[in-house]
């Protein structure tokens, strides 16, 4: 059993549509279970639900969730909740607002650095997505001709402190947890440690996030080395957490380390995540 349990599709930042990637999880990743997690959106649900059906794949609809914790960028996983839960929506709503409403004011900053991108620029990338992220940015910049690939808009420019980098909101990471429980979901945190969040996730703060209801940890991941994988384990065995690998595919938006079934999900942890 091949189980990916985190990727992205044109409804957020990823290139395929939903379609297109419950397609290549069967032909190219040979996938038996692929889970569909657009940033802080679930419009693609249904698209994939369709051509899953037809492919005779098992979808498990899902979200990623940027979240804040002692001010770290927090990214948490969640599966199979109520997509109409108001609460939970009306979070999802303020993260979308918050990323769309900073455009502005980063597309001010790239042309004090001469690089000129429009509104249209940015919206001509984003197309289906809920919202335009800096992966659109980063492909408008790449369209006019100022970068080969979108990974350079994340060195110096868009990155924390980069010279357009402005803030947004995130949901704060507790309530994220509470909401998707609420919901009746299920919850992971996504690559803890990449990115300068492993300073506040420590063991004890998973400890009580498994209070409020977090179910797992996303262990196996592009972003962790080896050593980063055999301590999150531990953490996660001592806890009883499910233990979740996955690829963060993104279509052609980031590398072949990233490429569906770069990571993945023992069926037992699957089991446990998500019972039948
Ligand atoms: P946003 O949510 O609009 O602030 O954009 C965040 C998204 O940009 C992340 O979910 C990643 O897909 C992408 N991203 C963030 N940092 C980097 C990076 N250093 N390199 C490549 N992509 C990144
Ligand atoms: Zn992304
Ligand atoms: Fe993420
Ligand atoms: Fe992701």
């Amino acid at each position: 059993m091949r189980i990916d349990l985190h990727t992205h599709s044109n409804r957020s930042d990823g290139t395929d549509s939903p379609t297109e990637l419950v397609r290549n999880a069967v032909e190219v990743a040979h996938l038996d279970v692929v889970a569909l997690t657009d940033h802080d959106a679930t419009t693609g649900w249904d698209e994939a639900q369709g051509e899953a059906d037809r492919q005779g794949i098992r979808l498990v609809k899902g979200i990623e969730i940027s979240t804040r914790y002692q001010g770290e960028s927090v990214h948490l996983l969640g599966y199979e909740f109520d997509p109409t839960h108001a609460g939970l929506l009306a979070e999802l709503q303020r993260v979308l607002d918050g990323r769309d409403n900073r455009l502005p004011t980063v597309l001010e900053k790239l042309a004090e650095h001469g690089v000129h991108i429009t509104l249209e620029d940015v919206a001509a990338q984003s197309g289906d997505a809920a919202a335009s992220g800096r992966p659109h940015i980063a492909d408008a910049m790449v369209a006019k001709g100022y970068i080969r690939h979108r990974d350079e808009a994340f060195n110096g420019w868009l990155n924390t402190g980069g010279r357009a980098y402005v803030d947004r909101y995130s949901a704060p990471l507790f309530t994220a947890v509470e909401l998707v429980k609420d919901a009746g979901g299920r919850t992971v945190v996504a690559h803890p440690w990449s990115r300068g969040s492993d300073r506040v996730l420590t063991a004890d703060a998973f400890g009580r996030l498994q209070d409020a209801g977090l179910d797992g940890i996303e262990v196996d991941h592009t972003d962790h080395g080896e050593r980063a994988r055999r301590e999150l384990r531990a953490i996660a065995t001592d806890l009883d957490l499910v233990v979740t690998g996955s690829s963060d595919y993104h279509g052609t938006g980031k590398s072949e380390a990233f490429r569906l079934g770069a990571n993945l999900t023992h069926p037992d942890q699957l089991a446990r995540l998500l019972p039948t």
